[in-house]
């Protein structure tokens, strides 16, 4: 087994792990592996291992990773910060993007999303911990930008995203991941029924994520190693 397949493996057992110990089904939770600042070849690897969802942050650093494996069927997440002179390559490359904060951003999206692809699937971040210079829509705001991702025709809106400041502990990771679960819960509430994810949980807090609720973990290094 290479490197790389090991790492997922183990990662593969500790949500298992977690999803027993809190009494979800098995599978309930989808690994996202994280695969910016890691090479084409390292993805491959990971494919190989069985893995197929990939999170990128830097557009063009995806875009020759997504020609350089254009013979994989991958599904393509982007994870970074969206710039607006960006959106359309975003809609046009990704299936999944779980960073959109702001409506401008939005719409943009929607209206470049090619007529002939499906619907983008959308997360909305929010700055779960209400830091100052963190990107992500604060928790007061996330219900209207709800109602404007529900108008657009080419979004689809999956849920929730967060990136919480790293704590120490478990019941201290679990706080903000709780407020991220809430606010998801008033969203369906309140009429977005269609809400099936939470995007949250990395390679230092995913079990805190899971018992919390999460669909989808974002992992990097505990999968690919350190980054450069
Ligand atoms: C880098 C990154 C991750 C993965 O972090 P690791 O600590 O390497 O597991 C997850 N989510 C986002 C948004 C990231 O930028």
């Amino acid at each position: 087994m290479s490197e790389i397949a090991t790492r997922l493996a183990a990662v593969q057992e500790r949500v298992r792990a977690a999803e027993a110990d809190c009494g979800r089904p098995a599978g309930s939770v989808q690994i996202l592996a994280v695969s910016k600042r890691h090479s084409a070849a390292a993805m491959r690897a990971a494919y190989t291992a069985g893995q197929h969802a990939f999170g990128e942050n830097y557009l063009q650093e995806a875009t020759e990773k997504q020609a350089e494996l254009a013979d994989l069927a991958l599904e393509w997440h982007f994870i970074g910060g969206v710039q607006s002179n960006k959106t359309r390559e975003v809609a046009e490359r990704f299936d999944w993007v779980h960073t959109v904060d702001r409506a401008k951003i939005a719409r943009r999206l929607s209206e470049q999303r090619p007529p002939d692809h499906p619907p983008l699937n959308v997360c909305l971040q929010v700055n779960i911990s209400e830091e100052p210079q963190k990107a992500g829509c604060l928790p007061d705001d996330v219900g209207d930008l709800a109602a404007a991702v529900d108008r657009l025709p080419q979004l689809r809106l999956r849920g929730l995203m967060a990136l919480p400041a790293p704590a120490e502990g478990f019941d201290a990771q679990r706080r903000p991941l709780a407020r991220l679960r809430e606010l998801q819960q008033a969203l369906r509430e309140g009429g977005h029924h269609g809400l099936d994810t939470l995007s949250m949980g990395m390679s230092a807090d995913l079990e805190a994520a899971i018992a919390e609720g999460a669909t989808i973990v974002r992992i990097g290094t505990a999968i690919f190693g350190p980054r450069e």
